[in-house]
Formats: C-alpha cells, structure tokens, sequence
C-alpha cells in the first residue's frame, strides 16, 4: 500500500505540520539520523523493538552523545531516572504503533513516557515507522494499534494478558495489564519539531 500512498501521505501529514521522509531501508534511517543529530546533543529513546533492530543507542554512545534510553537501565530507579531525563533531551527517537494515511498517529503505551515525549518536552522527535504499520484510516491504526502491537508489546515486556492467547485486545481489567494510554497525535503546533521516518521495510510490530 506504502507505495501508491506516498504523496498522499506525505501531504495529509504536512498539513498537520509534520514532515515525512521516506526511506528504503533501516539502515539508511539510521544514517540519516546520525547525520541529523550533532556529536553534543543529549537524544532520549523510547523503548521499540525498531530502534534496537537498528542498535541507534549504542551508535550514538560511542559517538559521544549522551542518551538516556531505558532499556539500558541496570535498576528501577534507573528506568525512572532516564525516562525522566529523556522528556528534556535535546532530540527523541522513537518508533509508533501504527500510522493512518489521513495523518494520525496512534500509540498505546504503558507508563505513558513515550508518548508524553512525542507530544512535548524534546526541541525535536523522530518518529520511525515501518511499511507495516501504515493503516488507511484512524479507525484501522488504532485497531492494529490495540490487537496487533498491544499484544507483541506484552509478550516482549514478559507480561501475560488474555490479548496474547486470545490475539486480540478484550479491554482486559487483570495486573498483567500494559496499556493505559491510548494517545492519538492528530498534528504538532510546532512546525518542523516532528519528523515521521517511513521505512519501506517491515519494522517491529
Ligand atoms: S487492554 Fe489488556 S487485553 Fe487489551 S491489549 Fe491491553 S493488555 Fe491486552
């Protein structure tokens, strides 16, 4: 679909005052990221299966940036810490749960950091999203959103709801919960404070 869509895409979202770039592959994203970002600024990460496929974190260690990506964190306290640190870091990269043609954005997110840093706190976001989480509409991100990602996310994050078995969300009340927020981003006041990385790859789930 990523195909035949692209400039509509790209329009619908520059009409929210997000920019969208498209790329072929992860490791060009990456390069473009390394290039974008300079040796000085502090990047925040936000926890996507995406982002470690790329290894971004360490790349931007060795070089010398200072990046507060939790999923390094040695401690709780630590998490907390460095999610903390992250919503003032220069730069946020994260990837997204789905994304719709019509120009939303659709995150489900446990804790809420990742999406409290989209939304507000870093001078500038990247957010990365593979082929296969574009959806045509709002209705189809947030469905794929809620029984695709939701799902994979639990398994990955080691916590048991029923939407793993059951491979789709049941709106589950139990402790093994991981989504407490549903954010939608419909656009940024800011202009050119978001970027939207396409990928036309297959990118985590
Ligand atoms: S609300 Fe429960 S069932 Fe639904 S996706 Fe989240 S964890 Fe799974």
């Amino acid at each position: 679909m990523l195909q035949e869509r692209k400039a509509e895409l790209a329009r619908n979202f520059k009409n929210r005052n997000i920019e969208v770039f498209f790329f072929n592959t992860i490791k060009d994203v990456k390069k473009r990221i390394m290039e974008l970002i300079s040796n000085d600024s502090t990047v925040g990460i936000g926890n996507s299966q995406t982002l470690k496929e790329m290894k971004i974190s360490g790349t931007l260690n060795d070089r010398g940036n200072i990046v507060f990506d939790k999923t390094l964190a040695k401690s709780k306290e630590e998490i907390k810490k460095l999610k903390k640190k992250a919503l003032l870091a220069d730069w946020y990269i994260t990837g997204t749960n789905a994304v719709s043609v019509d120009g939303h954005i659709v995150n489900i997110d446990h804790s809420g950091n990742r999406v409290a840093a989209m939304i507000y706190g870093p001078e500038k976001v990247i957010i990365v999203v593979g082929k296969n989480k574009i959806c045509e509409t709002l209705e189809d991100a947030v469905e794929r959103a809620r029984n695709i990602s939701a799902p994979l996310n639990a398994k990955r994050a080691g916590y048991n709801p029923p939407c793993i078995e059951m491979k789709k969300c049941v709106d589950c009340k139990t402790k093994e919960r991981v989504c407490f927020n549903l954010v939608i981003i419909e656009g940024q006041c800011e202009k050119g404070r978001i970027q939207l990385f396409v990928v036309n790859e297959e990118a985590g789930f």
